[in-house]
Order: C-alpha cells, then sequence, then structure tokens
C-alpha cells in the first residue's frame, strides 16, 4: 500500500534555512515544494520594474491593479537541483533574492489583495496534497488543516550569517551588518503586520535549528511526517 499524502506546512522567519528543508524534504518524499516567499518576491520584483515602490512605499493601488498581470510558476531544475522560479515565463530565480527586493518585499506582502491572490494561488497548488509549503503564514491562513505543521526558527545573527555565507558564493558585494538590519527589520514587520501576522499556529512543532545541522533537521522531520502518515 503506498502512503497516504499529507499537506507539509513550514512557517518561521526569514533566513533561517526553511526553504532549504522544505526543498530537501519534498525530493525526499517525491512532493512538489512550493516556495511562497518567492510568490511575494516576484510580486516586489515586478512592482519595482514597474516604477510602483518608492522610498520603500508601494503605490498601493497600481500593485493590485498589476496582479492580474503577475503569473507566477516554478520548474524543478535536474541539473541545479533547484526550484526555479518564473514571472511570465521569465526566469527571476536569481534577481528576485537579491537585496533591493528583499528590503522591498515585506511592505508588499502587508497589502491584503496580494496576499489574498497568493492564498488562492497557493491553495490551488495543494489540492491533490503531497506538497511541502514554506513561508509566514502556510499553518495559520493558507493550510489550516495541514497534517503536519512546522515552526521554524534560528537566533538572528545566526540566520544574518547564513544569508550573507549563500551571497558572498554568488559572488555579491554585501555587508554584513546590513543584512543584520534586514533580518531584524523582516522580523518585525512580518511579525506585527495587521494581516496574516507571522505567528506560531497553536498545533504547531518548533523547530530551533540554531545549533542542528540540514541532515538532523531533515531527519528529525521525516520522522514527524512518518508518525503523521502513519496515523492516517
Ligand atoms: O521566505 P522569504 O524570506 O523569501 O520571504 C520573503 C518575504 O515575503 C518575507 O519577508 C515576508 O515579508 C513575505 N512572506 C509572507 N508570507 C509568506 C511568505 C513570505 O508575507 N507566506
Amino acid at each position: 500500500m503506498t502512503a497516504k499524502k499529507i499537506i507539509v506546512a513550514i512557517d518561521g522567519h526569514s533566513s533561517c534555512g526553511k526553504s532549504t528543508m522544505a526543498k530537501s524534504l519534498a525530493q525526499e518524499l517525491g512532493y512538489v515544494y512550493i516556495d511562497s516567499g518567492a510568490m511575494y518576491r516576484v510580486v516586489t520584483l515586478y512592482a519595482l520594474r514597474k516604477g510602483l515602490i518608492n522610498n520603500g512605499k508601494p503605490d498601493v493601488e497600481k500593485v493590485i491593479g498589476e496582479l492580474g498581470n503577475i503569473r507566477i510558476t516554478f520548474q524543478w531544475d535536474e541539473k541545479t537541483g533547484r526550484n526555479t522560479t518564473f514571472l511570465n515565463k521569465e526566469n527571476v530565480e536569481d534577481e528576485i533574492r537579491q537585496l533591493e527586493v528583499s528590503q522591498n518585499v515585506s511592505p508588499i506582502s502587508t497589502i491584503a489583495e496580494v496576499r489574498h491572490e497568493m492564498v488562492r494561488q497557493q491553495r490551488e497548488n495543494g489540492k491533490n496534497k503531497g506538497i511541502v509549503m514554506d513561508g509566514r503564514d502556510i499553518g495559520t491562513v493558507v493550510f489550516p488543516d495541514a497534517e503536519l505543521k512546522i515552526f521554524m526558527t534560528a537566533s538572528p545573527e545566526i540566520r544574518a550569517q547564513r544569508r550573507y555565507d549563500e551571497l558572498k558564493e554568488k559572488g555579491l558585494d554585501v555587508d554584513f551588518k546590513e543584512i543584520l538590519k534586514n533580518v531584524e527589520g523582516r522580523d518585525k514587520i512580518d511579525s506585527t503586520r495587521a494581516v496574516s501576522p507571522l505567528k506560531k499556529a497553536k498545533d504547531a512543532l518548533v523547530l530551533d535549528n540554531s545549533h542542528l545541522t540540514r541532515e538532523e533537521q531533515l531527519n528529525w522531520t521525516l520522522e514527524k511526517v512518518k508518525e503523521r502518515t502513519e496515523q492516517l
């Protein structure tokens, strides 16, 4: 008998390794992986390109008006072992990770209509289960009935260091202090915003990975998936 498929919702602070873990988990399980943060990043990139964000302030009406013109898709790249994000068929995977997008994404993600549209698309992706999705509101808003919810966190300094290393590896010229400021700033906006703030779902399991290796986190999570699927 093949195991029943479930929905795994992974939420948590920025840069604490959610995507890395979610990706490996999906690969191990043969599930679909959706990076919900990438979707908010795509909207942000689109708005930046159209000049709809000035001094960190989005032109809310205009951004809402453009939502119908933004088509977000994902494709698994066998060669790189990475999920690639597309904006209207253009590969924007690298561009959406740059600091300018990171610095403007939180205000964009506080717009209720933007969230509404992203959540609609996210639910569409999860309707057949067998999905791992990571973000901020997956266990609380997108899939409140997900069979497994994990809330990941790590100290801000450790998270900033990880993002710094990642960007350095890509050859980008970055400043640690600026990244730490961005991590702490995003935590604040994400946790205090009026619409879908980042918070742990009551039934989520906490995974503080400050001192865990990737393999330890993956094994811990696989064990939880096994437990949940056996209960079905
Ligand atoms: O996960 P990542 O850091 O790429 O997400 C980028 C931003 O998108 C977050 O800082 C947050 O503001 C927003 N986001 C969100 N809800 C999600 C996922 C991401 O508001 N489900």
